[in-house]
């Protein structure tokens, strides 16, 4: 049996944050209602668009190492379980409970599935009563907090809509009505972010408790008003008030630190979870296992190819009402990509990588291309595990631009 994971892509915002260089957009409301029904009929009609759209998807589907489903004994498209669904964005929470209500019905029809973790990403100030009591009960059973900071200047600057208040008015809420598992993002590295402000903030969302936590370091994209402003130079997004490097670096350290004591499990370089409370769907793209992306611009992957929709919201309604699915990019995975996503994705993950599996699925021998890693600190092997050294995970990118050298 295949588990597999859905993710529906919901590219509306409600502002642009000067630091977002996703491809959303700030819409009318009126285009929730078209883009929620698309989705729907996207998924009811997967099977077929994506033979259409040539696709290797759902009858030629491989496991996460390049086996066929037939090797196995299995019967292909036949056998997958659906058991997590991930609404990501943009800001899903924008759009009607009865938009995500009905389309988690269009997945319950069109796939076998075992609900085990449902999540929503959404923004503080969306939050009301009967909005999350109607989530809930549509199968929703987590959230995960775009909050970033707990600073209003730092929230100002950023372009958030929500401040410090709206975080302490909708974490009841969601208790209330049920949601026992609320995940908190935040980044270190946001214009006027200092050492106290970045303390505060860690020290107010240990006290609120939530049961996982992402932190990012600040990408600096010149696809992002920000990032543009720093590279390009301009008074006009707080370019000058973004911390250092060596400063976001501390942040991190310190955040690990804190995470620890405060009994969260440091499990992959950006998320910290209480024991159990892992994200089971974002384990999946870490593990190279099978997921299906449905809506504008959302990625999927078979075990043997990548593809993705039209980034573009309009393009994308209006293609899928007409019958057809726009596949914008389709990528077959040779065996070497195939063993850089091992390296890469295997190294984001605390627990390290497996170095004997790897060498014997694709038939490499890797210790030769770690040894200089391990003589320069940046990565440590247990046995036939290697892992990120723990005091390089806020510069891991330098070290996969040394891996992949
Ligand atoms: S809420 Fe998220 S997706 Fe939307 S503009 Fe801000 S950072 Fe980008």
């Amino acid at each position: 049996m295949t588990r597999l994971g859905i993710y529906v892509q919901v590219p509306f915002c409600q502002t642009k944050c000067t630091y977002c260089n996703f491809h959303t957009g700030v819409v009318s409301a009126a285009r929730f209602a078209p883009y929620a029904e698309a989705v729907c009929r996207e998924i009811r009609g997967h099977r077929e668009l994506l033979e259409a759209a040539g696709v290797d998807w759902p009858g030629r589907l491989r496991h996460r190492h390049g086996a066929p489903l037939e090797s196995k004994g299995e019967t292909p498209g036949t056998d997958l379980i659906v058991d997590t669904v991930y609404f990501g964005g943009g800001t899903p929470s924008l759009l009607d409970a009865a938009h995500l209500q009905k389309i988690l019905e269009a997945i319950r029809e069109g796939f076998a599935t075992e609900l085990a973790e449902v999540t929503l990403e959404a923004d503080p100030e969306t939050i009301e009563a009967e909005k999350a009591g109607a989530w809930v009960r549509a199968g929703i059973n987590r959230v995960s907090f775009g909050l970033q900071s707990f600073v209003d200047k730092e929230l100002v600057a950023a372009g958030r809509m929500h401040r410090r208040g709206d975080i302490y008015r909708a974490v009841p809420i969601l208790r209330e009505v049920g949601i026992f598992n609320i995940s908190f993002d935040l980044i270190a590295g946001l214009p006027h972010q200092t050492k106290e402000s970045w303390r505060q903030s860690l020290e107010e969302l240990q006290a609120l408790g939530p049961e996982h936590v992402s932190i990012y370091l600040l990408e600096i994209d010149e696809g992002s008003r920000l990032g543009s402003e720093l590279l390009r130079g301009g008074g006009r997004y707080s370019a000058g008030a973004v911390p250092s490097e060596d400063e976001m670096a501390e942040f991190y350290e310190t955040a690990q630190r804190e995470l620890r004591a405060a009994g969260y499990h440091h499990y992959e370089i950006s998320n910290w979870a209480k024991p159990g409370f892992e994200s089971k769907h974002n384990l999946k793209y870490w593990r190279r296992e099978a997921y299906l992306g449905f809506g504008a611009g959302a990625h999927s992957f078979s075990g043997t190819q990548r593809w993705a929709n039209a980034h573009d919201a309009a393009a994308y309604v209006s293609a899928v009402q007409g019958g057809g699915l726009p596949v914008e990019q389709q990528e077959k995975l040779t065996a070497e990509s195939a063993l850089e996503e091992e390296l890469f994705l295997g190294l984001r993950q605390l627990d390290g990588i497996d170095l004997g599996r790897i060498e014997r699925e694709y038939g490499v021998t890797l210790a030769s291309r770690f040894d200089p890693l391990m003589v320069a600190g940046l990565v440590e092997r247990d046995g036939g595990v290697v892992r990120l050294a723990t005091n390089r995970l806020a510069v891991s990118n330098e070290v996969f631009v040394e891996l992949m050298k």
